[in-house]
């Protein structure tokens, strides 16, 4: 007699997906690894990446772009957007498997492979007449950079409260305001910046948001936003009196927040399947330290202390990557996934900021280092569980989900 049967859940591979993975494989061999080969001393000396004011190295911005560029070129880089616009159409899990391979790789280069902050999102898909071939297209090919602008000095988490304005005066529309913590901001191409148009009292409170499209030059680059470990990326953007027709509006006019609402949860898959990722690099190699480092003998693996702290990060790195597929799973048949995307990206973060204080830990002093790439993915870790979306905010979105208090 048997029990068996799945029930119609699959976790397979796919043989798309499964021949998407190794031809990635082989890109990161070929095309990657030489040229972090190349910048080893670049790659492993944290301070020589960037300027005193925060800047990244010309060397450095020049590295990333070329990794973006050849990904472009042998189609991976935006895999997951669809084929008219450019992109592989690939589904959600296969992005999401491919995602978090490359972040299993570690805080190299590799994960410049797929788009990040800098490249086209699925907000950028409602281009329409020149807006394609000026910005959506180029952003696909990894000709043209780019940033996605919503924080303000006095808003974060409550974005709908944003106070940067856009006023309609004749054919134009006219910017002022501030934002802040902009990655990619210095070096984009063009910008999507969140505007007011309507006041919340008229529209709603997600109502009422239009976003624009901003060139190079008609912006002004503020201060740099340095986070600690992980400089350079980030910054303000002035607008005072920008000016612009209506040829530089993305998407709906008042429509904005409603159309990024629409693809947090991709949002969340992308850095749930990073941390999931960095998690099984960082356990590879704690696990393989905690085997060869001696201690009153012995290797310390052999400390339950010690190898306590692995295994419960390998039980938890498991659940948060089972998370990752049902997530994705779930965005790819169009399901609702308000909770689902919360969960992950409350669940795979907090998982990532443990193990990667296990592993500053398990190597001790080396954890310390840093030439050694530890506490640089805690720091990442750390700014994992702030961006799109606090642990706090999640949490909120779950108890909410699940008919708790507010919201
Ligand atoms: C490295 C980095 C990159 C970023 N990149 C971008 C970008 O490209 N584009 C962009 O627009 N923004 C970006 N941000 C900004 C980021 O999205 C915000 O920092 C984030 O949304 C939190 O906003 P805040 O920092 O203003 O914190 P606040 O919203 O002021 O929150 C402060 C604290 O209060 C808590 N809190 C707030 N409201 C509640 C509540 N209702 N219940 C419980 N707790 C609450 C928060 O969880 C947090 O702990 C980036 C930030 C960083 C650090």
């Amino acid at each position: 007699m048997s029990i068996s049967g799945t029930g119609g859940v699959s976790f397979d591979v796919d043989d798309e997906t499964a021949l998407i993975l190794e031809s990635l494989e082989e890109f990161v061999a070929q095309e990657v690894e030489p040229l972090e080969e190349d910048l080893d001393d670049l790659l492993t000396n944290p301070r020589r990446g960037y300027h005193e004011d925060g800047r990244l190295t010309d060397e450095l911005l020049e590295a990333r772009e070329e990794v973006r560029r050849r990904s472009a070129e042998a189609g991976f880089y935006a895999m997951n957007l669809p084929e008219e616009a450019g992109g592989q159409g690939v589904p959600p899990v296969t992005w999401y498997r491919a995602k978090k391979r490359l972040a299993s790789k570690g805080p190299g280069l590799a994960r410049h492979v797929l788009a990040g902050p800098e490249g086209p999102k699925p907000l950028l898909l409602q281009a329409a007449g020149e807006q394609v071939e000026r910005y959506l297209e180029p952003a696909i090919r990894a000709e043209k950079s780019t940033a996605f602008a919503q924080t303000e000095p006095g808003v974060g988490s409550d974005s709908p409260n944003m106070e940067t304005t856009a006023r309609k005066e004749g054919d134009e529309w006219v910017l002022n305001g501030r934002k802040q913590w902009i990655t990619n901001a210095p070096y984009a191409d063009f910008i999507q910046v969140f505007a007011r148009t309507t006041p919340q009292e008229e529209a709603g409170r997600y109502g009422g948001i239009t976003c624009f499209i901003l060139e190079r030059g008609e912006y002004e680059v503020g201060s740099y936003n340095n986070v600690v470990g992980a400089p350079g990326s980030q910054a303000e953007i002035h607008l005072d009196d920008v000016r612009v027709t209506d040829e530089r509006v993305l998407g709906e006019v008042d429509g904005a927040f409603y159309a990024a609402m629409e693809f947090l949860s991709l949002g969340r898959l992308e850095l749930g399947a990073e941390a999931v990722g960095f998690s099984e690099f960082l356990l590879e190699r704690a696990t393989e330290y905690a085997n060869q480092r001696q201690a009153f003998g012995e290797p310390i693996g052999s400390f339950q202390q010690v190898s306590a702290k692995l295994a419960r990060g390998r039980a938890k790195t498991y659940a948060a990557d089972a998370a990752g597929l049902k997530l994705a799973w779930k965005v790819g048949r169009d399901e609702r996934t308000v909770m689902d995307s919360s969960i992950l990206k409350w669940f795979a973060t907090n998982v990532f900021w443990e193990i990667a204080d296990a592993a500053v830990q398990i190597h001790g002093a080396n954890g310390l280092a840093e030439e050694n790439p530890y506490m640089g993915l805690l720091h990442q870790a750390r700014i994992l569980r702030i961006v799109e979306g606090t642990d706090e905010i999640q949490l909120n979105t779950i108890a909410s989900q699940m008919g708790i208090g507010g919201e």
